[in-house]
């Protein structure tokens, strides 16, 4: 994933993304955008827009968006390596050699590379290897088996491989960057991996990125050790196997989750190649992130039901809200797939996927034989599984789980949303914190952020009349909040569509402002005076919205807290407006004069900077 900025810039830049999304979506122009309908949701009048002067794409439906490489990813499940080379050939962008760039640390990426060489060598031909060549064998793992996931042997050694490493001519630096080696706190350094089969662990791209390392010796423990996270390995976003069964899994359109390395190893070696395992790690939204690129559907084998229902409970959020479809097929005897297969034909376990359960009627049957049919019982169930359904955190989703568990535990829906929290997302607001958006017009919010990015000379001026805490809208406020950290001159050279990439959690927000109804041609003065207006507007909304919270509070401990709330905006607002000469408009657009026509901007009195909210 190592493509330089420029790179990435230049491939935004060339690509048509007009001509890419309209060969899979019938586009018509509408202004400087294009618009149709969503290829990504069901949907009869068109909220898919077209940007090609951000480079983006968004849907004002289900929110799907982003760059050129993020459309092609999706639409031709591709990883993201491939989608860049992909359009960097079709619009000409020359690519380094390799591909990712020589950035400083992909030394680290050639130690790795010497390292599965050198430890390979010892498996394959080494006198060394031989035990580790029986075990392996006797395991039911042959020559072809160790060549497709380029297995080898780490010798019962503290510095073998760093040995080697050096004599290749890498810096302890190196070394260290690369995982295989670690140092005590003396100073010495030794290698991590000793007497263990060596796996290594790839990226997309098939480069090993970092090992784990089995023991043959039963006495020997921990049965399996990874090398540390590093630059390039991040656990939580990888997964193993994935790079050998890409191809399997773009065909059938599944994956198959287990949980150890030797598993997929087995099944690949029987034709399951869409199997894959987290690295010694709970699966996470990342994770899914990446299968939702090649697969629909999620096969989660498990080997015991205890283990199972746990595991079930962790993951089944995250599936809810991945859209990926999750079945859970559970081996008998408590078999792994590596025992299975072991024991059975590939059609027998062919036959268990067959039979695979869907993720959450799992759940609920294994919950409710666990706590039985009784009133009681059943409210354990549902106790079990509200967590769960809390963190849903699309509306239409949550809406439609609970009816489905509902069904299944037999009770009504109304009574297992009384259980369900609310929606995780969002960190939990103060009692007298800025209200929900669904109580205050989030107009005039949208309408200044999207000022604010459009024409960012304003930061200063929304510095000193706007805190985040006048915004309802939690996105918007965390956007204000992180935009507000730029200092003046620096916002000013920042490129809107770059915040996408350094805020990803904000991505789909900022996208969706940029793509809002464009901001009329104005000077600056007047987008200054529209800011202004549109402030004015949302103190007085939240002024309003305060005084009927004061109102409920009347006589509660909370009522003198509400009270100087309200003041406080009261007081801003009276302040703010006595300011503006041409004080506030309820429309704030029909603020909007022709250049030159009014004084400019910097003749009117400014209103004293407000200090920041100490809360
Ligand atoms: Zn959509």
């Amino acid at each position: 994933m190592a493509f330089s900025k420029d790179i990435l810039a230049a491939v935004k830049d060339r690509a048509d993304i007009v001509e890419v999304i309209g060969e899979r979506v019938l586009l018509k122009q509408n202004g400087a955008d294009y618009v149709g309908l969503c290829p990504f949701h069901g949907e009869k009048t068109p909220s898919f827009r077209v940007s090609p002067s951000w480079r983006t794409y968004h849907c004002f439906g289900c929110g799907e968006g982003g760059s050129v490489i993020d459309f092609v990813m999706k639409q031709e499940r591709l990883s993201f390596p491939e989608a860049v080379r992909a359009l960097a050939d079709r619009f000409g962008v020359p690519l380094p050699d390799d591909g990712p760039t020589r950035e400083s640390g992909t030394r680290g990426m050639d130690v790795l590379r010497t390292a599965e060489a050198y430890y390979r060598e010892l498996l394959q031909r080494r006198p060394e290897g031989e035990t580790a060549r029986r075990y392996l064998r006797e395991r039911g793992f042959l020559e072809e088996d160790w060549e497709a996931f380029g297995l080898g042997w780490a010798l019962d050694q503290w510095q073998g491989f760093m040995g080697h490493g050096m004599s290749q001519g890498f810096s302890h630096e190196d070394l260290l960057a690369s995982g295989l080696v670690r140092q005590r706190d003396t100073g010495r350094m030794f290698d991590m991996l000793r007497k263990r089969i060596t796996i290594p662990i790839r990226d997309e791209r098939g480069r090993p990125i970092a090992f784990g390392g089995r023991v043959i010796d039963p006495l020997d423990n921990p049965k399996y050790l990874n090398t540390p996270e590093t630059r390039h390995y991040h656990k939580s976003r990888v997964l193993f196997g994935l790079s050998q069964g890409l191809e399997a899994m773009r065909r059938s359109k599944r994956a198959l989750l287990v949980e150890g390395y030797l598993d997929v190893m087995r099944l690949h070696q029987h034709g399951f190649a869409e199997a894959v395992a987290t690295c010694g790690t709970a699966l996470t939204e990342e994770h899914l992130k990446l299968l939702t690129r090649y697969a629909d559907s999620v096969m989660l084998v498990f080997d015991g039901d205890e283990a199972g229902v746990k595991a079930a409970l962790r993951s089944a959020p995250l599936f809810l809200n991945s859209g990926l479809e999750a079945r859970v097929v559970l081996l008998p005897e408590q078999l792994d797939p590596d025992d299975y297969l072991r024991r059975n034909p590939p059609e027998a376990f062919a036959a268990q996927l067959q039979d695979a359960t869907p993720l959450l009627e799992f759940l609920v049957f294994q919950l409710a034989q666990r706590h039985g049919r009784s009133v009681q019982g059943r409210q354990q169930t549902l106790d079990a599984l509200a967590p769960v359904l809390g963190q849903v955190r699309k509306a239409a989703a949550r809406d439609l789980t609970v009816r489905y568990v509902a069904d299944l535990v037999g009770v009504s829906p109304e009574a297992v949303l009384s259980l369900v929290p609310a929606p995780r997302g969002g960190r939990a607001e103060p009692e007298l914190a800025a209200p929900p958006l669904s109580q205050r017009e989030g107009r005039h919010q949208r309408r200044v952020l999207r000022l604010l990015l459009e024409q960012r000379k304003l930061l200063g001026q929304a510095r000193t009349l706007l805190r985040p805490d006048d915004l309802g809208d939690p996105a918007l406020r965390t956007l204000l909040e992180r935009v507000l950290k730029f200092s003046d001159v620096e916002f000013e050279e920042v490129r809107p569509e770059a915040l996408m990439d350094w805020f990803p959690e904000l991505a789909s927000t900022v996208r969706s402002l940029l793509m809002d109804e464009p901001l009329h041609d104005a000077a600056v003065s007047d987008y200054a005076r529209q800011m202004e207006a549109e402030i004015v507007c949302i103190k007085e909304e939240l002024k309003d919205e305060l005084f009927r919270k004061f109102k409920a509070l009347v006589g509660s401990p909370e009522e003198e807290l509400a009270l100087r709330r309200y003041k406080k905006v009261r007081d801003e607002l009276v302040q703010l407006k006595s300011t503006f000469r041409s004080t506030h408009k309820p429309r704030p657009e029909l603020t909007l004069r022709p250049q030159g026509a009014e004084g400019s901007h910097a003749e009117r009195a400014r209103p004293a900077p407000t200090p920041p909210d100490a809360g």
